[in-house]
């Protein structure tokens, strides 16, 4: 019997990607088209572009009239504006956009609830407001729930998209405070629970070669996509993004937010997956070192023998997770004559903060941490995993994928594998 396929398109910030996934949930091809250097990463065009040159090259590599879903992640935060035949007004705004203009940041300030995620210079919802009021817009939409319109949804989001938009998830329904922005709720989608079925794909989206019988499924955020990447999937099971920044996500059988400190629940199958962002990470490693000095720095750690300098890594004061603290002060010295012992105290100082993570988590009501997988620049070195694992004391798991596109193509094989 023919393979079925499920589809996961990943519209980031580099560029777009296109994950397939089969019958086992296996990834089964993956194609990608990187943007142009400038605008075109907030261009509806370009993106569509994108995931055209994606679908041609992924016809090269399996049989699209196999597939039987598909779903779209987005940069969560990034919005757009619609005129009455669907067509994009201008560019986007993106995630790391503040909205243009204060007196609407300064109204979110007045009308938002103080826990809610929508909050803030850079919320999702004053841009929309922004968006809507200088175009006069007909809709405001999200770019995951864009590129799901050109495949057949209708205007559509999902829980996780709204999140930052100021949906509210107990209600599940946008709040009635936000007509405070002078933005009527119905320009925003309706919002559908992330993996739903939406219905069959249209026209527009039989040119990329998809059959009629394919499905759109409610996609995600791309932050939301990387977790289900990995393959975490059970609460309890932990992710740890070793990026830049240091980031941890935890599957959650109760909703956490807590504004404070930064941390906000997306539902996901039910469960919630809650979320924190500190500032220590790698771009303190990479102040100091260059990634070519790593491998012979590595080679010379001793994890087994802790340096005990204690530092919290920061390249400038302040803290927001695992500790709110404007002023926290950075903890670098004394700093040793070798340079891997240096190194080691450094890494041994996020593994800390990421430990203080999950104990930050569970006081907030989340469960206790059982498994970690961990994605970005730090995951592939083995005795900084070690250090973790002393100061953790949990399963190390390894990440099935780091892909976005391949968790938002499981999402849609989920949706339609029961
Ligand atoms: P970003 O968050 O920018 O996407 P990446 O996931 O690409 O970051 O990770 C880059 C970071 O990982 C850099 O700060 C770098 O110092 C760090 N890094 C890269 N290789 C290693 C390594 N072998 N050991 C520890 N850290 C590393």
């Amino acid at each position: 019997r023919p393979q079925k396929l499920a589809l996961g398109i990943d519209v980031g910030t580099s560029g777009v990607r296109v994950a397939a996934v089969d019958n086992e949930g296996q990834t089964r091809a993956l194609s990608t088209h990187a943007f142009a250097a400038g605008e075109e990463r907030s261009s509806p065009a370009a993106w569509w572009r994108g995931v055209e040159a994606c679908f041609k090259a992924l016809a090269g590599q399996i049989d699209l009239r196999h597939v039987g879903a598909v779903a779209v992640d987005g940069t969560s935060g990034t919005v757009l504006a619609l005129d009455e035949s669907l067509s994009p007004l201008g560019r986007a705004l993106m995630y790391d956009e503040a909205c243009p203009d204060p007196k609407i940041v300064a109204s979110l300030d007045s009308v938002a609830p103080e826990n809610s995620p929508a909050r803030g210079l850079y919320s999702a919802l004053a841009r929309a407001a922004y968006l809507a009021r200088k175009h006069d817009a007909f809709r405001v939409v999200h770019q995951a729930d864009w590129i799901a319109m050109q495949l057949g949804a209708p205007v559509t989001s999902d829980e996780n998209n709204a999140l930052k938009t100021g949906y509210d998830l107990d209600s599940r329904e946008w709040p009635a405070w936000i007509a405070g922005l002078d933005l009527d709720p119905k320009v925003l989608p309706e919002v559908l629970p992330a993996g739903s079925v939406i219905g069959p794909v249209c026209d527009k989206a039989a040119s990329l070669g998809l059959p009629p019988s394919a499905v759109i499924v409610s996609g995600t955020t791309d932050g939301c996509a990387s977790f289900l990447a990995t393959g975490a999937g059970d609460v309890g099971e932990g992710v740890t993004a070793l990026g830049s920044t240091l980031v941890l996500k935890l599957l959650s059988d109760r909703r956490i937010d807590a504004p404070a400190y930064g941390i906000y629940s997306h539902r996901i199958a039910g469960v919630w997956l809650a979320g924190g962002a500190s500032n220590t990470g790698g771009a303190v490693i990479r102040h100091f070192f260059t990634d070519e000095d790593l491998p012979q720095l590595t080679a010379r750690l001793n994890p087994e023998q802790p340096t005990r300098l204690d530092y919290y890594p920061l390249l400038r004061p302040g803290e927001r997770f695992p500790v709110n603290d404007p002023d926290l002060q950075p903890k670098l010295e004394p700093r040793p004559a070798d340079d891997a012992v240096f190194f080691q105290a450094l890494l041994e100082g996020i593994a800390a903060v990421e430990e203080q993570g999950y104990r930050r988590l569970k006081q907030l009501g989340a469960p206790a941490l059982k498994s970690v997988r961990s994605v970005g620049g730090g995951a592939v070195n083995a005795a900084w995993t070690r250090i973790r694992q002393r100061k953790l004391g949990v399963p190390f798991l390894p990440a099935a994928s780091t892909e976005a596109a391949v968790g938002t193509a499981l999402l849609a094989w989920k949706a339609v594998a029961k």
